[in-house]
């Protein structure tokens, strides 16, 4: 017996027992066995593999490890590249072209609805699109590890959702296409291209009201359906506002204020530490056009608070303690302190009054003008402070 030690990086922890996930394993074979042998024996397709370092150096598929090595093991996009890495296949084809198995119809549709070349294999047996995908150079999608692991495969992803929306960005993620769609290209039912073409040539093709509504039309080069904006096109404008919001929120986060805060409390340093300990009331401005959300909410009630404490500095990571030197420094995630890398503050407070969309909470102790994220009720079996 020989045995290697695995640590698998990122997403091709999904497709590992919970025991050996995001963790160092020892892992025992009959050697000596290729290091793609070894990864598809723990479990992960070589199609999801891109980088593979043995005991401190990048390796290819073909690399038989030493008793003993250690292995690790990245998935696309993990951050991590060793310049001169053996290349585990060749580049990627530009522009990238899919073909499905026949458990992702729906996939297939939203990935043509979206511009992106996507045969859809339907019943196909395994050997047939493992060798379509290789022949047409075509990234294979299937759920279906087995068929990953066909050595024919060359390019290929398994959606890990069951879900047909969660398929389709986890899709356009990894190959990096929210940026490359072009919608309204290509024929939901054939995957061909579509091309303008004349009203008078599909006339008689057309239901009276479609005739009556619609003047541009386009028919697939391939097996002459027709389309135009009324057919499909909700779907299509609900999906394309879906990836420009997912495309903005792919970086960053933006958060906007829901409201501010309108205090006595002006000075920082002034302020107190926590609102027990002799905090005013304040009021809350909730934005108008979000007044809507405090329906339900009573005077009385308990709520939290959520703010962006804007004066804060985003570069502490350890500090005092109450800024009091005596206490030891402290790692600044294991404190309260408003100034941390991102400064939101809870506040548990009480609504003493309301006024259209302003609500009297208190005590709180945020200095005016502090921007508000969020409010949530509290709950009753959950101790929040
Ligand atoms: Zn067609």
């Amino acid at each position: 017996m020989a045995e290697v030690t695995f640590h698998f990086h990122g997403e091709l922890n999904d497709f590992l027992p919970p025991w050996w996930r995001d963790a160092e394993f020892a892992y025992a074979y009959n050697g000596p066995q290729s290091v793609k042998h070894l990864i598809e024996a723990a479990g992960v397709p070589h199609p999801e593999v891109a980088l593979i370092v043995a005991n401190g150096q990048p390796v290819g598929f073909e690399h038989q490890p030493a008793d003993g090595s250690g292995i690790a093991v990245y998935p696309e996009h993990s951050g991590v590249a060793i310049e001169d890495a053996p290349a585990l296949r060749p580049p990627l084809p530009e522009p990238v072209a899919f073909l499905t198995d026949n458990h992702l119809g729906r996939l297939t549709r939203t990935l043509r609805l979206l511009g992106f070349d996507t045969a859809y294999g339907g019943d196909a047996a395994d050997d047939l699109l493992a060798e379509s995908a290789h022949d047409e150079n075509r990234v294979l999608l299937t759920r279906d590890r087995g068929l990953l692991k066909r050595s024919l495969v060359v390019f290929g992803y398994c959606p890990r959702s069951t879900d047909p929306r969660q398929q389709l960005f986890a899709v356009l993620r990894r190959y990096r296409l929210l940026d490359r769609v072009e919608a309204w290209r290509r024929c939901l039912r054939c995957n061909g291209l579509l091309r303008p073409v004349d009203k008078a040539a599909v006339l008689d093709r057309l239901e009276p009201k479609t005739k009556l509504y619609y003047d541009e039309f386009q028919q697939c080069g391939r097996c002459g359906q027709v389309y135009w904006r009324g057919s499909h096109f909700g779907e299509l404008e609900r999906l394309v506002v879906e990836v420009q919001s997912r495309r903005m929120n792919d970086d960053s986060y933006h958060l906007q204020p829901i409201g501010f805060i309108r205090s006595p409390l002006t000075d920082r340093l002034a302020a107190p530490n926590q609102g027990y300990e002799g905090a005013p009331d304040a009021w809350l401005e909730v934005d108008n056009a979000l007044a809507a959300g405090l329906q339900g909410i009573a005077v009385g009630d308990e709520i939290i608070v959520v703010t962006w404490l804007h004066q804060s500095r985003r570069d502490v990571l350890r500090l005092h303690p109450q800024w009091n030197e005596a206490n030891p420094l402290t790692g600044v995630f294991n404190t309260r302190s408003p100034d941390r890398p991102n400064p939101l503050g809870l506040h548990r407070v009480r609504v003493r009054a309301m006024a259209g969309n302003r609500l009297l909470v208190g005590p709180i102790e945020v200095i005016d003008g502090t921007p508000v994220v969020d409010i949530k009720p509290t709950l009753p079996e959950v101790t929040d402070n």
